[in-house]
């Protein structure tokens, strides 16, 4: 019960990870606002929680949007009187043209968009209240593999980059007034982004020294560690949740000399 007493703002929790998030740190004693564009989908994760005992309310917010972002972070604040934790999920779409070339400058803005500006959107609505909870808040962010390596996409992957260098630029700029920021890189995670590409999936499981595919509970277990007193003396790191991707290219080397 690591969150007893706690206030966690999730964007994304309507879906995938951020659901996952959501009834974990909803599990551990938080009090959970689950946020998300799709409102339907973050009240039906906020009843979830209610029916297993815990505290959840929802709210709206798009993170494209400032003005949907402060309202919803007032809403939170006047309903809560406190934040402690913000985690940001909300993101992803990342199909984008093979070629380079063919990325246009408004998909290169609306990539950027979802995945990097609307993170420090809520970073921004949000630290007024984790700096006045002072220490034991933060702020844990969802990244990629993507923006690690080069697996593909363009501006997906250079969004989820930058969101490391985010947050270890705020990490040195707020760990004096107590507020830690951290980075989660998932690999490649089963939720509805998937749905339907079984084939593909059985061929990405290839790469994985573990073999399998990650669960969206996976990403929920690190954010619970990263967002308590257990990470108290982590602030500005990149946690790779991947199955092992990033040990390195071991298992591609194998299969392409046929082993
Ligand atoms: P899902 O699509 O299952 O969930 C994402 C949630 O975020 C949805 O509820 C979605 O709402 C919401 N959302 C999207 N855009 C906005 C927005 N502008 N404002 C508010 N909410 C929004 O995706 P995942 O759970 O798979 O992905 C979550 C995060 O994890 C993303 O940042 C993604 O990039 C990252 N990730 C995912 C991986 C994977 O393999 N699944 C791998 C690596 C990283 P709506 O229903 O309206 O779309």
């Amino acid at each position: 019960m690591r969150f007893t007493g706690r206030v966690i703002y999730v964007t994304g929790g309507g879906h995938g990870i951020g659901r996952a998030v959501a009834r974990r740190l909803a599990a551990e004693g938080g009090s959970v606002a689950v946020s998300d564009r799709d409102a339907g989908a973050a009240q039906a994760v906020a009843r979830e929680i209610a029916e297993t005992g815990g505290t959840a309310v929802a709210t709206h917010c798009d993170i494209t949007d400032t003005a949907s972002v402060e309202a919803s972070f007032a809403r939170m604040q006047q309903q809560f009187d406190r934040l402690d934790v913000l985690v940001n999920t909300a993101g992803g779409d990342w199909i984008e043209p093979a070629a380079f070339e063919e990325i246009t400058d408004e998909l290169w803005e609306q990539k950027l968009d979802v995945n990097l500006t609307g993170t420090v959107r809520c970073i921004r609505a949000a630290l007024p209240g984790l700096i006045a909870s002072g220490p034991g808040s933060s702020v844990v962010s969802i990244g990629s593999v993507n923006g690690t390596i080069a697996l593909s996409g363009y501006p997906y992957s250079a969004a989820k980059a930058g969101l490391e260098i985010l947050t270890k630029s705020l990490a040195a700029k707020y760990g004096p007034k107590g507020v830690r920021f951290n980075l989660i890189t998932p690999g490649t995670i089963r939720t509805r982004v998937w749905d339907g590409r079984e084939d593909r999936l059985a061929d990405l499981v290839r790469m994985y020294p573990l073999e399998r595919i990650g669960e969206p509970e996976d990403i929920a277990a690190a954010v619970a560690f990263l967002a308590s007193d257990d990470a108290s003396w982590i602030t500005g790191v990149t946690l790779p949740v991947d199955g092992g991707l990033l040990a390195g290219p071991m298992r591609a080397f194998a299969a392409a000399s046929g082993e």
